[in-house]
């Protein structure tokens, strides 16, 4: 099969033929139609995140079908449309898995990290931790629910039931997000880099009442924001924008150094937290949710050879929306 692989070496990703890969106990095999990509990825290939596995295939919002179930999982069957998100796989026995806190599992593996993900045309996971996909979205629309749809989702949850909500960085997952804050009839506030006028207008067009520079103040006390953008300097801003009480969540899992702040920043009950990966159940709530809110992802698609390009793009910020790396046919017959 063809798969860009990331080695030891680092960026760029080489396109190689590999071979298949093989399935063991309670994993399918799954041919993939679209992946996203993910600012994760980035950290990933640029070392941001400890090394793990080389060569590695990036990928984890992968969207194909199932195309070989081992004998012993049941419940999935060939030809199934899935999803194979961040979470590979969990211990099941330690306090957090026990508690329903599977995404923090100190155990926790990860797809296109610890495991091979979906930047190929063909993808092992284990069943027990594949998500359905809503049929109202094609493969390549539904692949950024999987990671900036869930994550933001998640990120959503901790801002708690906050009326005005700021979000820190307008790519993938807050143009979900926003769009799920509409529904549930909250306000969003979009902060982009400054002067950044394509994710200011994609951040009106999927439902914010206001959008401006990071830099700015929002023209009204927020109750809450999330922050994605991988920048610590935000931190202190974003707790400058929200008003006593209020929650600031950073939802990306690498930040540059947060600078000191004063206390008075944080005085009031205000409450900064972080949100890591993911639940299963998070994943089931989110992808029910997102076609009930008529969730739009807006999609800038690449072919999987050019994921070099889709990556270069989202590190500079040349994309609006989301990259998605498309496996098209005509590629799966050679
Ligand atoms: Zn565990
Ligand atoms: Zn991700």
């Amino acid at each position: 099969m063809r798969a860009m692989l990331l080695a030891a070496s680092g960026p760029p990703l080489r396109a190689a033929d590999v071979p298949p890969p093989a399935i063991g106990p309670g994993q399918v095999l799954v041919r993939v139609r679209a992946c996203g990509v993910c600012r994760t990825d980035l950290h990933v290939a640029d070392g941001d995140l400890p090394a793990t596995k080389r060569p590695l295939v990036l990928g984890h919002e992968v969207v194909g079908h199932v195309v070989r179930v081992a004998s012993d999982v049941e419940g999935l069957e060939e030809g199934a449309r899935v999803g194979i998100p961040w979470l590979a796989w969990t211990c099941g026995a330690c306090r957090f898995c026990r508690q329903g806190r599977e995404n923090l599992c100190p155990r926790a593996r990860f797809t296109g990290y610890h495991v091979d993900g979906g930047y190929a045309e063909l993808a092992v996971a284990d069943a027990r931790y594949v998500l359905p996909l809503p049929d109202a979205l094609g493969d390549a629309e539904v692949a950024p629910l999987l990671c900036a749809g869930l994550i933001g989702y998640r990120s959503l949850r901790a801002a708690g039931d906050a009326e005005r909500l700021g979000l820190y960085g307008f790519g993938a997952a807050a143009h979900l997000v926003s769009q799920v804050a509409r529904h549930e009839g909250r306000q969003v506030f979009a902060f982009t880099r400054p002067g950044d006028a394509d994710a200011q207008r994609l951040a009106r067009d999927t439902g914010a009442v206001w959008a401006g520079d990071s830099t700015a103040a929002p023209p009204e006390p927020l109750d809450a924001a999330i922050v994605f953008a991988p920048v610590g300097e935000l931190v202190p801003l974003a707790l400058r924008a929200v008003g006593p009480g209020g929650v600031v969540v950073c939802g990306g899992i690498h930040m540059s150094p947060i600078p000191s702040f004063p206390y008075e920043l944080l005085w009031g009950e205000r409450v900064l937290r972080s949100v890591a990966n993911l639940t299963r159940r998070d994943g089931e709530e989110f992808l029910r949710l997102a076609p009930a809110a008529g969730v739009r992802p807006k999609i800038r698609p690449y072919p999987l050879a050019d994921a070099n390009d889709a990556l270069d793009d989202l590190r500079r910020g040349r994309l609006t929306g989301a990259a998605v790396l498309v496996v098209d046919d005509a590629a799966r017959e050679c």
